[in-house]
């Protein structure tokens, strides 16, 4: 299977590093870059500063010709009813979209022994990890612990590994 990852506006190398090592560690795919596209400005909203996660994953649909594409941006995204969302796929899916803006977040004490950019890494590899997981078929997962629980806050993604659970696992094979 190949994913293909394709920036939305710039983002960082080390983020394209990261996340393409941390799906070819979970998944067994390969992963490919395209070159990053612009932001539709068309879609901004500017009373919320923010974009609407589904117009973006209506957007990158039709990019890409791998099995799955793999959208990021480090511009901030909401979604219906909530304020701000890390990322949206729909179960089975072809696209997700992830938004690093929320993830930079600073980290709460007890996770301090990890430099700030070593926490901010490590959130973006867990958000791809679980936006390709729903593309693939899996559902929100009640371990929490595993890659694949909902996670809403950073806090939440911090507590959480960046790998699947045993039955997490298992519905892929
Ligand atoms: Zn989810
Ligand atoms: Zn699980």
């Amino acid at each position: 299977m190949l994913v293909e990852i394709i920036p939305l506006g710039g983002i960082e190398a080390v983020i394209k590093r990261e996340t393409s090592s941390a799906l070819r560690s979970v998944y067994g795919v390969d992963v490919s870059f395209q070159e990053a596209k612009q932001m539709p400005q068309t879609l901004y909203d500017k009373s919320r500063g923010q974009y609407l996660a589904e117009d973006l994953l209506e957007f990158i649909a039709q990019m890409g010709k791998a099995d799955k594409i793999v959208v990021i941006t480090n511009e901030d995204m909401y979604y219906k009813g909530r304020n701000y969302v890390f990322g949206l796929a729909y179960l089975g899916g072809k696209a997700c979209v992830i938004s690093t803006y929320r993830l930079k977040e600073q980290a709460q004490r007890e996770f301090s022994n990890k430099t700030e950019q070593e926490v901010f890494v490590g959130r973006v590899r867990k958000e791809v990890i679980h936006e390709v997981g729903h593309t693939l078929g899996l559902e929100h997962c009640s371990n929490n612990r595993c890659v694949m629980s909902f996670s809403p806050t950073v806090l939440d993604v911090d507590r959480k590994d960046e790998y699947l659970c045993g039955p997490c696992r298992r519905e892929l094979d």
